[in-house]
């Protein structure tokens, strides 16, 4: 049961009233995912033990969420068996809904996912030779409207919530079969058949998956087939800063998930003045929609560059917390036909790097279009000219090859949900967020 009132988040000039992110669950059990192990003790206190009971069986409870996937309480062994009872009555570990799951023939598997109160969002995740990406989503729908972008035509619904986000991940890792013992790999409920498929996925050679345990039975990292995030699913991550942060901590905290914060990069279309917190309290890579060198091209096709111009936001860039050589700002730029893609764009992009002295690298990303799409991608020659000329004056800007192309499944434009409206409905659902943006 959804709470119907409303919150203000930000738009891309003025806040727009979406619903509250309160999802009660009919039995009145609470939901344990995407909780920290101080949240989780304050629950076990409020619910009756004495507080050293509870932050001790909280310790427990996150490792056996967060390390070993389990999703029922029945499998902690370390905690009493009268006890188990006890914490299944009053508490559930729940996981986003599975709508449908799609695999690509290049090995790239997409999830429509559905939240507690009925709302879908999608999440993607891409294998290749040396690592194994997760797109993870942030909200559901987007508030900024950028012209190129697909989520940008959907209405946004609401801000996921930390155990939503978290959730993508350790979805993700249920699928993979990537759980430290083996039991939970086959957990039914959850995607097993899945599991097995990625073990034939002709990215990662069996010896890998062969060699990812140490001799107690425990993986070790490089095994892993999941071994990256990006926060470039469905949403602005910096307009819901408090959940993202909230999820974060938690996959990389050493006792859960484990994620090093050096594998997770969070992608902002420019909020500028959530930039500075993003590097202070979350610490992760930062990736920046820049797709455009002038004010002119980006107040078009990223609307919020009206509210945050681009010398604001370079000098954000400049200032990033924990950026360097060795941990360069990524400059996403989508490849848009006669736009944004000229030899003087290339050169204004490297002039503009250069100016604000940024450590940076380039992710040229062709334009993927969607029915009805404003733009069309720039040829091949062009992109490969444009990558040139960024990368003779020094600075990486690899062309980011499409993946999941049968399934509908790059990154950012994450479209399941609408890819079933028809044209008319998208129109009218964007007039009416535009006018809901005054
Ligand atoms: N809202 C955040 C993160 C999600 S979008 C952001 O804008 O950065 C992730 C990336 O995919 C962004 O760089 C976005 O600009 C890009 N993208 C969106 N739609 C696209 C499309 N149709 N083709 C190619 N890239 C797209
Ligand atoms: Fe939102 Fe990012 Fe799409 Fe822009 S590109 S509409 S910020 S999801």
């Amino acid at each position: 049961m959804a709470d119907t009132a409303l919150m203000p988040i930000p738009g891309p000039l003025d806040p727009v009233p979406v619903a509250r992110e309160i999802t009660p669950r009919a039995d009145g059990r609470l939901d344990l995912l995407g909780l920290t192990r101080k949240q989780i003790a304050e629950l076990f206190e409020a619910a009756g033990l004495d507080s050293r009971q509870a932050k001790l069986r909280a310790k427990q409870v996150f490792h056996w969420l967060y390390h070993r996937g389990v999703t029922g309480f029945e499998a902690m062994t370390d905690i009493a068996k009268t006890m188990r009872p006890w914490l299944a009555e009053r508490f559930v570990i729940g996981r986003p809904e599975v709508v449908e799951a799609q695999h690509s023939s290049d090995g790239t598997r997409k999830w429509l996912l559905r939240t507690a109160d009925g709302h879908d969002f999608e999440m993607v995740f891409i294998p290749d030779a040396d690592r194994g990406t997760l797109c993870v989503s942030s909200q559901v729908g987007c508030t900024l409207n950028c012209r190129f972008c697909h989520t940008g035509t959907m209405r946004l619904v609401r801000n996921l919530t930390p155990g939503e986000i978290v959730g993508q991940v350790m979805l993700a890792r249920d699928a993979l079969g990537e759980w430290p013992n083996s039991s939970s790999r086959a957990r039914p409920g959850t995607a097993g058949d899945l599991a097995r498929a990625s073990r034939d996925a002709p990215a990662v050679p069996d010896r890998v998956r062969d060699d990812d345990q140490d001799e107690d039975g425990e993986y070790t990292a490089d095994g892993r087939l999941l071994t990256n995030i990006v926060m470039m699913g469905m949403g602005e991550p910096l307009y819901n800063f408090d959940n993202v942060r909230d999820a974060l901590k938690i996959v990389m905290d050493g006792d859960g998930l484990a994620l090093s914060k050096r594998r997770i990069t969070l992608s902002t279309s420019g909020v500028v003045p959530m930039m500075a917190r993003c590097g202070e309290e979350i610490g992760t890579n930062l990736a920046v929609s820049l797709h455009a060198t002038n004010k002119e091209v980006r107040d078009e096709i990223v609307p919020l560059n009206r509210k945050y111009g681009l010398e604001e936001l370079l000098e954000a860039c400049a200032a990033y917390p924990g950026a360097s050589n060795a941990r360069r700002i990524t400059f996403e730029y989508v490849m848009l036909k006669d736009k944004n893609d000229s030899d003087e764009d290339a050169r204004e992009l490297v002039r503009l790097i250069k100016r604000y002295k940024l450590p940076a690298k380039v992710n040229l990303i062709p334009f993927n279009p969607w029915p009805g799409a404003p733009y069309e991608c720039s040829t091949p020659e062009r992109v490969r000219r444009f990558s040139e000329i960024v990368f003779e004056a020094g600075i990486s800007a690899p062309v980011r090859t499409p993946r999941g192309r049968d399934i509908d499944a790059a990154c950012g434009q994450l479209k399941t949900a609408a890819g079933k409206k028809s044209r008319a409905e998208l129109d009218r659902l964007a007039a009416e967020k535009q006018a809901a943006l005054g």
